[in-house]
């Protein structure tokens, strides 16, 4: 029985960073004629009130969204963000915050496609009165993402982006996320892949990475935003981290432009910093810094 909510967690750091991402891949996407699919495979109830409860019980996302919403200084990935939350607030007051399906959905044009799967009956609810104008171009449906990610590949135009945000409550997900994504590019591999996950001290997130950078693909990006020095009794999640395999060539530079950025911003102690890695066919890469 799963008991995850991400109202709870909604507008986070971790959303900050996995949202201003998506917006540049789908964005990306776009720029070429031939329709693109989205498949989302833990949506979450795509849009959350930030001024209620559950979300104002923990109220995360004041230092998350919450750190960027006045800024000024914005890079533009990060203005191009922060310019769609506020579009959904427009009198100016941070109160509701976008899931990534309402994102992907902002980026469709009409000959695109958005694909949402959520397992928890609440959410699943929630995401199919979010979408409540659901047809051809988007189909919710309450089930298994991992389970639903095969019958879907390849999309009929062989270009489309998977993105795979489990919430890890399950500690079989660590294996879910690996297997699914072999899988995947047996079916689909052109495909863009984002895969989110989280850093905590627990050993399976740890050993992900490496298990990841594995998977048969010849081009990917990672990377790490830390927030904070990890909890000396591993409580906690410390940062959050993006696997996307196949990104945009234009991904690497948006974000070397924009990670010191969020890093110094959303930091909350001296142990923030940014990690970014890929691995091109030709070439490869890396960068690590403190704000
Ligand atoms: N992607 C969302 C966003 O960025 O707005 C947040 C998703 S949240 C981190 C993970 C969601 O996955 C939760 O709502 C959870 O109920 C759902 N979930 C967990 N296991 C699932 C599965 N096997 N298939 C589909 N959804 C699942």
């Amino acid at each position: 029985m799963l008991s995850y909510r991400h109202a709870f967690h909604a507008g986070n750091h971790a959303d900050v960073f996995k949202h201003l991402v998506l917006i540049q891949i789908a964005r990306y996407l776009g720029q070429k004629e031939k329709p693109f699919w989205i498949i989302d495979t833990h949506a979450g109830a795509g849009l959350y009130a930030l001024d209620a409860a559950p979300a104002g019980k923990l109220e995360e996302f004041r230092d998350g969204i919450g750190r960027l919403w006045a800024r000024d200084d914005l890079p533009p990935a990060a203005a191009e963000y922060v310019a769609m939350i506020r579009s959904l607030n427009p009198d100016g007051r941070l109160r509701r915050y976008p899931g990534s399906p309402l994102l992907a959905r902002w980026q469709l044009r009409t000959q695109d496609r958005l694909r949402l799967f959520e397992l928890h009956s609440r959410d699943a609810h929630l995401l199919a009165e979010n979408f409540a104008d659901a047809g051809k171009q988007f189909i919710v449906s309450q089930s298994d993402g991992f389970d639903a990610l095969k019958a879907l590949l390849p999309p009929p135009s062989r270009r489309g982006l998977v993105l795979i945000d489990p919430s890890y409550e399950e500690k079989r997900d660590y294996e879910r996320v690996v297997n699914a994504l072999k899988d995947a590019l047996r079916r689909f591999a052109g495909g863009t892949y984002m895969l989110w996950y989280p850093q905590l001290t627990r050993k399976e997130a740890f050993e992900l990475p490496a298990r990841l950078k594995k998977l048969p693909a010849t081009d990917w990006l990672h990377a790490a935003l830390r927030v904070r020095t990890p909890a000396k009794d591993g409580f906690g999640m410390h940062g959050s981290s993006l696997f996307i395999i196949n990104p945009p060539w234009t991904l690497y530079d948006t974000l070397s432009a924009t990670m010191p950025y969020l890093a110094a911003t959303l930091g909350q102690d001296d142990g923030a910093g940014f990690t970014l890695e890929r691995q091109k066919p030709a070439a490869s890469s890396a960068a690590s810094a403190r704000p």
